[in-house]
């Protein structure tokens, strides 16, 4: 099995190790996905694309139907009650890969035994030849006390479910008679976290038209994203940041730097740096890190406890087993950066799983996942965003309209219409 020669640029001294691990017995090729996000679907995808039969592959997820979390800070569309269907997901018995074949298996993941090729749910032992953890991440509370109990959060669909309904219930609660005010007084929201989940849901609750979503009249609201510890959008292109701020604060938001959370209690978010605030509803876009499942494997992890890889996306020491998305840990091989847990990276990570799966069964050529950032774009309400393309940074609908049509690409593709 030999290795695919760098496509560009070269290894840096910090490349993780190229040797292949040794060798491997595929036995029948039963591919076993865990987690149906952005990662686990496309590596399905990029699998029968390239002729593999859809009758040995399986996909076990925890939901029943696939979640499209880059939107999740949407709440708005799931304003109202639980009735309401956001479009935030797709049944997995009606995606492209179900149709095709693929056997979609739900259920909770409570073990892998790595030495057994065997993974448990509450209904099932399901053997496997190759496993791919695409489990995603989960909330990170960093031990701070209260904080998972008195917070809302939008990595999760339950999550985003939960905001939007008591956002509605606090928008539409009539007028305390008791309170003298003359005016209303507005909703008031505190978002803990400036990267980009906290400022796209700060900038959407602080401009979704609410008085028509919930079809009454609504109280206004008043958000507040306090950046914590790290820069506002830290990482982001400097010029991305600064036109972020001023359309965030265009949008109504109020964007305060620092406010290191240290505990929360009911209605209460006290600070180490700044004086504690009694926020209506207080949203936690705070960090990740990877399921328990991830810790619990004999797997060597990285930052969040995340898995991690070689530049073949396997799991270090563990030939078969393939880790990618949000939940796998990797520096880029080419120029030793972190790969960063987006969407973009997940479905870049996809195809290269894919054909090293193939690898590992047809004793094939193995790739080298290089990262290409294709751009970023943060959504600052009413259908505007602001993005970066290579050195470029453009705003307004043009570039809110971009990023809706990526995400309805890959809508499309998810449900078969595209092929
Ligand atoms: C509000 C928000 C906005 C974002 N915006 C962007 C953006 O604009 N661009 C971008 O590139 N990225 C964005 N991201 C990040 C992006 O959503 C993630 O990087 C992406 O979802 C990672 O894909 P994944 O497949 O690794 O994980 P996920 O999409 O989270 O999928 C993981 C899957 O595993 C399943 N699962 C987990 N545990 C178990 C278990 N024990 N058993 C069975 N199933 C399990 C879950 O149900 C889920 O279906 C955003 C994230 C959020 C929260």
């Amino acid at each position: 099995m030999t290795a695919d020669p760098p496509s560009s640029g070269t290894l840096s001294a910090a490349t993780p190790s190229q040797e292949l691990p040794p060798t491997f017995d595929p036995r029948e090729g039963r591919v076993l996905i865990l987690g149906g996000g952005y990662a686990g679907v496309a590596t399905a995808r990029c699998l029968l694309r390239r002729g593999y039969p859809a009758s040995k592959i399986h996909l076990v997820d925890k939901e029943p139907a696939t979640t499209f979390r880059t939107e999740l800070y949407k709440v708005g569309e799931a304003a109202g009650g639980p009735e309401v269907v956001p479009p935030w997901t797709f049944p997995f018995d009606r995606v492209a890969l179900t149709s095709a074949g693929v056997r979609f298996h739900q259920g909770e993941v409570l073990r892998v035994d790595l030495a057994a090729r065997e993974v448990e749910t509450p209904s099932e032992k399901a053997p496997y030849d190759l496993l791919v953890l695409s489990l995603g991440c989960i909330p990170a509370y960093y031990g701070i006390p209260g904080c998972q109990e008195n917070s809302e959060e939008v990595y999760t669909v339950a999550g985003a479910r939960h905001l939007a309904q008591r956002l509605s219930k606090l928008l539409t609660a009539p007028p305390d008679p008791s309170d003298a005010r003359a005016v209303i007084p507005p909703v008031s929201v505190l978002i803990a976290g400036g990267g980009a989940t906290g400022v796209e849901l700060g900038a959407h609750i602080a401009t979704a038209p609410w008085g028509s979503l919930l079809g009454a009249s609504t109280r206004p609201v008043k958000v507040t994203v306090l950046s914590g510890p790290a820069p506002f959008l830290a990482g982001l292109p400097e010029r991305l940041v600064e036109r972020a701020r001023r359309e965030v604060a265009r949008a109504g938001v109020e964007v305060v730097d620092g406010g290191q959370v240290i505990s929360v209690s009911p209605g209460k978010v006290t600070f180490k740096d700044l004086p504690p605030r009694e926020p209506d509803l207080f949203v936690w876009c705070g960090g990740l890190r990877a399921p328990d499942l991830i810790a619990s494997l004999p797997v060597a992890l990285g930052p969040a406890r995340r898995a991690r890889v070689t530049p073949f996306l396997e799991v270090e020491g563990h030939p078969g087993v393939f880790a990618l998305g949000d939940c796998a840990a990797m520096l880029d091989p080419y120029d030793g950066s972190p790969v960063p847990s987006t969407a973009q990276a997940a479905l870049e990570q996809a195809p290269v799983a894919a054909r090293n799966i193939l690898a590992r069964i047809r004793g094939t050529k193995f790739q080298i996942f290089h990262y290409e950032p294709r751009g970023v774009a943060i959504a600052v309400g009413r259908g505007k965003a602001v993005a970066a393309v290579g050195k470029r940074v453009v705003g307004g609908r043009l570039a809110g309209t971009i990023k809706s049509l990526v995400a309805k690409e890959y809508h499309a593709e998810v449900r078969g219409v595209l092929a």
